[in-house]
């Protein structure tokens, strides 16, 4: 994509929206499973909101592009999710400087999760988001292209299923957590392919 350009940025912006509101079906499912079942409908309003930004916010330099995302999902996600996907847009924002290679990328990326982390009182095994994230991180850290980061995203995603839930709604639920996927994990997993096959188109 021609990341250079507003067009281009606009149209990353709503290849990824696009993704996440094709999976409120899935995400609400999941959390149907083992939350409250809103998932779905707070990523697709969140989304929805965000490619209806998109134009404007192209216009933008990165950290304001980021900023914008971060402080539209903070106001239409809502629950658990809308903060924490609020800071690490925001965050990233904060991080990434106007013209980002790969290197600053990882870097602000790293920065971001550390500030999810903080702001949810959560670490990786937890069955929340933060184990898709924490690898898909490693695997860019790692030097993987971005098909394998999203195959790493999607893995991961995977493997909350065995998890135990100790954070969020989903550990209200002790050891009946246990045999679902994470909707969050799953929500990030969908974000980080739409994001690695944009860049990579
Ligand atoms: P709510 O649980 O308030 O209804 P959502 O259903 O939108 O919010 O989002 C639930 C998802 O948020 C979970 O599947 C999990 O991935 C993520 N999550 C919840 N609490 C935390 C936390 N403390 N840290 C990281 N992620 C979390
Ligand atoms: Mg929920
Ligand atoms: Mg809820």
């Amino acid at each position: 994509a021609a990341l250079g350009t507003a067009e281009g940025r606009a149209a990353l912006i709503a290849a990824v929206a696009a993704v996440v509101i094709a999976a409120a079906d899935e995400l609400t499912a999941l959390d149907q499973a083992i939350g409250d079942g809103d998932h779905g409908a707070n990523m697709k309003r969140g989304f929805a909101a965000v490619a209806e930004a998109a134009p404007t916010l192209a216009e933008k330099p990165w950290p304001d592009l980021l900023k914008g995302v971060g402080t539209t999902l903070v106001m239409k996600v809502g629950g658990a999710s809308g903060p924490l996907y609020g800071t690490l847009f925001m965050e990233l924002g904060k991080h990434l400087g106007t013209a980002p290679d790969r290197a600053a990328l990882t870097e602000a990326f790293g920065r971001a999760i550390e500030a999810v982390k903080a702001r949810g009182k959560a670490e990786p095994g937890q069955k929340t988001m933060l184990d898709v994230l924490i690898p898909a991180h490693a695997a860019l850290a790692a030097g993987a292209d971005a098909a394998t980061v999203k195959a790493e995203a999607f893995a991961a995603a995977d493997r909350t299923v065995p998890m135990l839930a100790t954070r969020g709604r989903a550990s209200f639920l002790g050891e009946r957590s246990i045999g679902h996927m994470d909707p969050g994990s799953r929500s990030s997993s969908l974000i980080i392919a739409a994001l690695a096959d944009a860049l990579s188109a």
